[in-house]
């Protein structure tokens, strides 16, 4: 591992195996760890959690980088895992983790922005096709108007899936091609999920309007903190006491963005410094928070980027952080936070798992148009 990250520093795209971090092992951990994760034969041990980032890029995916997700698996009897945000692409890579479609129930959304909530028509209804038969519960922000909500947006998301419901009448994925919402406060913290042994928190951050949250899981004594996107909050710092990790949004700097986005200079630090979160900011944010693992993320990472953002931050902070990049892991148990790179299947299939709910499709099939039976070509 390299003292620092440079222009240089090899990428997860390219080949590299190792995550974007110098202090990629924080503490002394108390059993061995494989220098990647290889999903179907290292899974979350009891008591630990393990976070794995499903999309760690900007709005703008690419195929090096899915929009803003991030899945948190808990080392419960139940193995209970979940998704905070789900922009497009993070399911091509919560696919290659191997874990059982029937499981995917729990989203938990910071705010409703296109890239973090890209992916969920394909969660809710493709991934029913797949194997579903529960619903998907979805936590997410209220809005100061009741349309600028979650409930709205799964609404109006379900009846823009009209045709593709009405599609499953007479297959079995049909009871899980719906929502469950759960509104969440976006101005004050509270607890707003307590199951097996999991607790989930929302707390309030600043991010252009009303309506967007972090959020804090804690789990056998060990806690994440995911800020979703915000300009740097007293609201989440308070949130992180004690906290083992945090993932942090971070743009590079207005500079950097203004050059490679080929935006005006006074609009790039609009975005970067008056809506997001910048690399020295986040670096402030880190030296207040004090998590065992400090995480850059949502930041758009190439040879450009890396370099300035990482020393930029340690103008602030000296303590360890890692720049996301898709499929960067980390186990946090109590003795250590060990961050690695997952290596999966590009070409995977899906795997089912139990199924929990069984019984007839809820409705009968739709009979063909007449004109099918005429225009089909049978040999
Ligand atoms: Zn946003
Ligand atoms: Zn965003």
């Amino acid at each position: 591992m390299s003292a620092q990250i440079s222009e240089l520093t090899e990428l997860a795209f390219e080949g590299s195996t190792v995550p974007l971090t110098t202090t990629p092992v924080v503490g002394a951990p108390g059993r061995e760890f494989a220098p990647t994760v290889m999903p179907d034969s290292d899974r979350v041990a009891d008591g630990e959690i393990r976070v794995t980032i499903l999309g760690s890029g900007d709005p703008f995916t690419n195929k090096a980088q899915g929009s803003a997700s991030v899945l948190m698996e808990v080392g419960n009897p139940e193995r209970d895992f979940f998704f905070f945000d789900l922009g497009s692409g993070a399911l091509a890579n919560f696919n290659g983790l191997h874990l059982p479609v029937t499981a995917t129930t729990k989203v938990f959304l910071t705010h409703l922005h296109a890239d973090h909530v890209g992916d969920m028509p394909t969660l809710v209804w493709s991934l029913a096709k797949a194997g579903r038969r529960d619903p998907v519960e979805v936590w997410g922000p209220g809005g100061e108007v009741p349309e600028l909500g979650t409930r709205s947006y799964a609404d109006y998301l379900t009846l823009a899936h009209a045709w593709d419901t009405a599609s499953l009448n007479g297959h079995p994925g049909q009871s899980g091609a719906r929502m469950e919402v759960t509104e969440v406060p976006f101005e004050t913290t509270s607890t707003v999920y307590e199951r097996n042994g999991v607790r989930i928190s929302s707390f309030p951050v600043i991010h252009i309007l009303n309506g967007s949250v972090g959020y804090r899981l804690d789990y056998n004594g060990l806690s994440v903190v995911f800020s979703g996107d915000t300009r740097p909050s007293h609201t989440l710092v308070d949130a992180c006491d004690g906290a083992d990790l945090l993932i942090h949004e971070t743009f590079p700097s207005a500079v950097v963005f203004a050059q490679k986005a080929g935006v005006p200079l006074a609009f790039a630090e609009q975005v970067v410094n008056g809506v997001h979160t910048s690399p020295s900011a986040a670096g402030g944010v880190f030296a207040g928070a004090g998590a065992r693992m400090s995480v850059m993320w949502h930041l758009a990472v190439d040879h450009e980027t890396v370099g300035p953002v990482f020393s930029e931050m340690r103008t602030k902070y000296d303590g360890p952080v890692t720049i996301a990049q898709d499929l960067t892991t980390f186990t946090v148990t109590k003795d250590a936070v060990v961050g690695r790179q997952t290596i999966i299947d590009p070409y995977a299939w899906p795997v089912v798992g139990p199924t929990t709910i069984t019984g007839p499709p809820m409705n009968a099939p739709s009979p063909p148009p007449d004109w099918f039976a005429d225009a089909l070509i049978t040999d």
